[in-house]
């Protein structure tokens, strides 16, 4: 079981209050707090370990180079791929993303071949491939989820067509919770030869992952949801598809020579790595990662899952609240809305005021909101440093606001 009264302990920003209430938050989805660990590998970093990378020959920039280019083996590891060369860094998940989309998307597809989206997918997912859409004629197919917000993954088999080259799909809801069987949906595609990339930006939080089980061709993480630093993350690139990428972003370490007239590129995965990259920042992704894996990503998910069913029969008791997604095995993310209440900013900024932090809005998941005819909600996300207590406070604080709205 996890011991979450210490892990909380490792959380400084957890012990302030907010509105002089004990702060309670739950707007992980958004982002996570850090813990001491990750906040002094940063602070040493820049007080006594700092150097640009790569270029230079003394020591202090042998050291920051060592430092981080060791991540690359810790997200190896975490995300069970084989080689850390299929890790290439990135600023988040966004970045990883449009990585793919003008990597490997413009050279590969062309002009009517297709992409598959869930309805589900965040903005970081949808976006990129639109630019493809309107600059190079790719055409969007789009799965729905059910009324319970899961998504069959048969029905994202159903929509492989011939023209069929990507399927683009989160792992897990970053509104609903909803945890996507992306196993299944890799393994038909590959015999259909559609590749897959899949949005770990939520999954890759509170599950094992392992890339080479997936089968999937690319898997995007976003450091500052798994506890370490903003402007940090990964995405895993199977080599295969490397091969067939072509670089993204221009300069620095993606070069191996330039002449007036030629350049010609470093080797995968630095030839997708350009400019002075977030050193330390990608230095405390790797302490925050070793951070989870000493904890155990199956006990984080076990711990989650026991606040998701206790969050799950109390959210459930409150006749007046709306629970968007309501699967069984998701995620401890709930989106709601509530009777009488005229926006979801209103629920938060109430909330807020009991010292409970949820994000309100659209969760830049535009065509979910859409589907579900809703123009935003409330969202309550939990990590692994949360308790039961702090479900009973935001129903408390819920109750509050209904009050107020009734
Ligand atoms: N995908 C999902 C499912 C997310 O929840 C988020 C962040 O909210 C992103 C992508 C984008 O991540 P980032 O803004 O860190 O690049």
């Amino acid at each position: 079981m996890l011991d979450v009264k210490t892990i909380r302990q490792d959380f400084p920003i957890l012990s302030r209050e907010v509105n002089g209430k004990p702060l309670v938050y739950l707007d992980n989805g958004a982002s996570a707090q850090k813990p001491q660990v990750v906040i002094d590998a940063v602070t040493r970093g820049y007080a006594e370990e700092y150097a640009n990378v790569h270029r230079g020959l003394h020591y202090l920039s042998n050291l920051a180079t060592d430092k981080y280019e060791a991540v690359r083996d810790v997200i190896a590891t975490f995300l069970g791929a084989k080689d850390p060369e299929e890790i290439v860094y990135t600023t988040g998940t966004t970045m990883g993303i449009n990585l793919v989309s003008y990597g490997w998307g413009v050279p590969n597809l062309q002009a009517g071949d297709e992409i598959i989206l869930s309805v589900m997918e965040h903005h970081a997912n949808i976006v990129p491939w639109h630019f493809l859409r309107e600059r190079h004629g790719i055409v969007i197919k789009w799965v729905d989820v059910d009324a319970t917000g899961a998504l069959d993954p048969q029905k994202v088999i159903d929509a492989i067509g011939p023209k069929t080259k990507l399927i683009a799909i989160t792992q897990m809801s970053n509104v609903l919770g909803t945890v996507v069987d992306v196993k299944t949906i890799c393994s038909a595609a590959r015999e259909q030869g559609v590749r897959v990339l899949v949005d770990g930006s939520q999954s890759a939080v509170h599950m094992p992952v392992n890339v080479e089980e997936l089968g999937c061709d690319f898997f995007a993480i976003t450091g500052h949801k798994l506890y370490g630093p903003s402007a940090s993350g990964a995405i895993w690139i199977r080599k295969e598809r490397m091969a067939e990428m072509q670089p993204f972003m221009g300069g620095g370490d993606m070069i191996r020579e330039v002449s007036k007239d030629e350049i010609t590129w470093n080797d995968p995965p630095m030839k997708f790595e350009a400019g002075t990259p977030g050193i330390v920042q990608q230095i405390g992704l790797g302490v925050a990662l070793d951070y989870m894996m000493q904890i155990g990503m199956d006990k984080i998910a076990a711990h989650e899952a026991s606040l998701r069913d206790y969050a799950v029969q109390k959210l459930n008791g409150l006749n007046w609240l709306q629970v968007q997604g309501q699967t069984p095995d998701k995620g401890a993310i709930f989106s709601f809305t509530m009777d009488g209440a005229g926006h979801a900013h209103d629920i938060s900024t109430i909330l807020d005021k009991k010292g409970v932090a949820v994000r309100a809005g659209h969760h830049c998941a535009g065509p979910l909101m859409e589907h579900l005819g809703v123009s935003a909600t409330c969202r309550a996300s939990f990590a692994m440093y949360n308790t039961t207590e702090e479900v009973d406070k935001l129903i408390e604080a819920l109750e509050l606001a209904h009050d107020l709205f009734a």
